[in-house]
């Protein structure tokens, strides 16, 4: 699935290639109507002004959904994911995107080959493109899953996740990132967020800057957290905010998210 953030008419955007997946917290007062997941996510995105105009609506398959039980004591989460048969995204259905209207794509890494596929277009269309008119590139490494670990070399900006550094065998972000940054490419950025420890990133100059985490004044759900320090990073980088900048920034909005239970009145 993909979905990309409104603006003004004109404006280039910024998309997301990945899957959307329905997570019904078990604190919630109403349960979503057999069957009415897919409504529900779509009616959600367009509360919130994503447009979904890229949405390939699959054929077959059922939405992922995943029951998630918050700890009230921590605000941290087990989750039962019922993963279902729902296809991914292809290099075809990305062949419909009409890139000059994005100013930044950011890939959840997911389907490896397919999203190869999509890399290779918009480095096309960048290497055609004028300089102010190229898009820029990020993708997201969470899984700790082989055939995705060469999307780490197709990034300007790579975000990997804790569970992927550990399963790495580092027991820090810093220490993440000096281990893998061989794989990324030459003049990207490397990210790591690290929970209650805050985030960390190498930048092209190869300094490794810091954000503390922004703790709330009670940890109520930090379900997406980690979603939404991607999405608060990217939003400043492609402001042209400093490396250190946006990762405060993402830190500070991440923090914000844990002291609320979803995420309505997280800005
Ligand atoms: P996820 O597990 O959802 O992927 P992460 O553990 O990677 O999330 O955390 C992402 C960011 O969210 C961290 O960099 C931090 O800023 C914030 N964060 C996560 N957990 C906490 C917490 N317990 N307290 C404060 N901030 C947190």
């Amino acid at each position: 699935m993909a979905a990309r953030a409104g603006g003004a008419a004109g404006e280039r955007r910024i998309l997301c290639v990945g899957l959307v997946c329905l997570d019904i917290i078990s604190v919630v007062e109403t349960f979503p109507a057999e069957d009415s997941d897919t409504s529900f996510i779509a009616a959600d995105f367009q509360r919130r002004g994503v447009d979904t105009a890229h949405v390939v609506w699959q054929t077959r398959g059922d939405v992922p959904c995943a029951c998630c039980i918050v700890n009230a004591s921590s605000g941290s989460r087990t989750i039962v994911l019922h993963d279902t048969n729902l296809p991914d995204v292809t290099a075809r259905d990305f062949e419909r995107v009409d890139l000059s209207q994005y100013k930044w794509i950011h890939f959840e890494a997911r389907n490896a080959a397919e999203q190869e596929a999509m890399l290779d277009r918009v480095e096309r269309h960048n290497r055609a493109a004028a300089p102010g008119q190229r898009v820029r590139i990020s993708v997201e490494v969470e899984k700790p899953r082989e055939e995705l670990l060469p999307l780490m070399g197709r990034g300007q900006v790579v975000f990997i996740s804790k569970d992927l550094a550990q399963h790495f065998g580092y027991r820090s972000a810093p220490e993440a990132l000096r281990g893998l940054r061989g794989r990324i490419q030459s003049g990207a950025t490397l990210i790591c967020a690290w929970a209650e420890e805050g985030a960390d990133a190498v930048g092209p100059d190869g300094k490794l800057v810091h954000s503390d985490a922004f703790p709330p004044e009670t940890l109520v759900d930090t379900l997406g957290a980690g979603d939404t320090f991607n999405a608060a990073v990217i939003f400043a980088l492609a402001e042209g905010r400093t490396l250190q900048d946006a990762l405060t920034f993402g830190c500070r909005i991440a923090g914000r998210k844990c002291g609320i239970q979803g995420f309505d009145g997280i800005i």
